[in-house]
């Protein structure tokens, strides 16, 4: 092992975000709406990894709302100082009912029972389930509702929905969905906001109708239909450094089940990124990394801390390689190769690996 160069302590991963292409993501997709309509930014799932406090401050000046999953993704934005209306989409719970009023948190109820757990003066939006299939009320529940609604002391300001398949451009059920939620929206007070299009839903099926948009991945900078979409831009690279880079003598092995084999003397290079960190071991194989400008394949099985590439020459330990991003592979490639969404792909790198944000 003469000729190996290893570096004294441990050097990890980082994800860099781009602020400024998530800012302009979000006035590109709301260019498309009608003029006044309102935008909410879908910062769920820590902003699909991005980061939830800084996105959110990056956009408060340029939407009108956010949204999350559950309550403690919504204290953690109050805790950080975000003051914009937040809409929590997960469902309200005898334990979590209090928290809305002292958070100041707008419910989605889904259910009748809701009405009585949340505190008085709560605001509140009318979730349907139009053809999700997931939560929401009953369409045919729609007298009761309004008749809930009537006598309740929840502060009922909005009715929405949710499409299933708004990334197919063809989709039927979303066309079904739109004429569903314009009927069931009708019998609402007029001030009511109506809203039911994530990014999809505004790519592909838009209906001005709607005073508010809810955009989710396309503010990351991915279009979750067939096709990529040049006016948006990714948001977030994962970068790594290398640790060492030693002599592989052709006929060699790299990584567990020795399953690839140099077929030439050069160099193992290993990259302290693994399946721990967010990376799917079903992409062994199946991608490359930028390191000096050239995309490398990754060879070898990945493994829980580490990937490795072979070079015919040395690389100095430090070097900066890009495992996803859009100089490289993007999250929509890996997960194309990975066989799942970029929603999961960006969303399962790791909490540890830390995120730096640039303006
Ligand atoms: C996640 C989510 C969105 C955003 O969806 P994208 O496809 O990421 O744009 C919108 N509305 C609700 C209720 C969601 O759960």
């Amino acid at each position: 092992m003469e000729n190996a160069i290893t570096v004294p302590g441990t050097r990890h991963s980082f994800v860099e975000i781009d602020l400024q292409a998530i800012k302009d993501n979000v006035a590109w997709l709301g260019s498309l709406t009608k003029p006044g309509t309102r935008q909410m930014a879908v910062i769920k799932g820590d902003a699909y990894g991005h980061g939830a406090v800084q996105v959110a401050k990056a956009l408060q000046n340029q939407v009108s709302r956010f949204g999350v999953a559950n309550v403690d993704e919504a204290i953690e934005l109050r805790e950080a100082g975000v003051t914009l209306p937040i809409m929590v989409f997960g469902v309200p719970t005898p334990e979590t009912a209090p928290v809305y009023q002292s958070y100041d948190l707008t419910a989605s109820v889904s259910h009748l029972s809701q009405f009585e757990i949340l505190p008085d003066g709560v605001e509140a939006h009318v979730h349907f389930d139009t053809g999700m299939g997931r939560l929401g009320l009953r369409p045919d529940q729609l007298s009761e509702v309004l008749e809930v609604i009537n006598q309740s002391r929840v502060n009922v300001v909005g009715v929405m929905s949710h499409f299933p398949c708004a990334d197919d451009p063809e989709s039927e059920l979303s066309a079904r969905q739109l004429e569903r939620f314009r009927s069931l929206a009708a019998e609402f007070p007029e001030h009511y906001e109506r809203h039911i299009h994530n990014t999809g839903g505004i790519l592909y099926h838009y209906s001005p109708d709607c005073t508010m948009v809810r955009h989710g991945i396309g503010i990351y900078g991915y279009d979750p239909g067939p096709q990529p979409r040049k006016e948006l831009q990714p948001a977030l690279t994962w970068k790594s450094r290398v640790v060492q880079s030693k002599p592989l003598k052709k006929g060699e092995s790299i990584s567990y089940g020795a399953r690839w084999k140099a077929d030439r003397d050069g160099w193992l290079v290993t990259v302290p990124v693994g399946y721990a960190d967010g990376l799917p071991r079903n992409l062994t194989g199946k991608i490359s990394y930028l390191l000096e400008g050239q995309k490398v394949p990754v060879r070898g099985v990945i493994s829980m801390d580490y990937t490795m590439l072979f070079s015919d020459h040395q690389i100095e330990p430090g070097t900066e390689v890009t495992v996803m991003g859009p100089k490289g592979d993007d999250a929509r490639k890996l997960a194309e190769a990975s066989d799942t969404i970029t929603y999961e792909l960006l969303t399962r790198i790791a909490e540890k690996v830390p995120r730096k944000h640039i303006l």
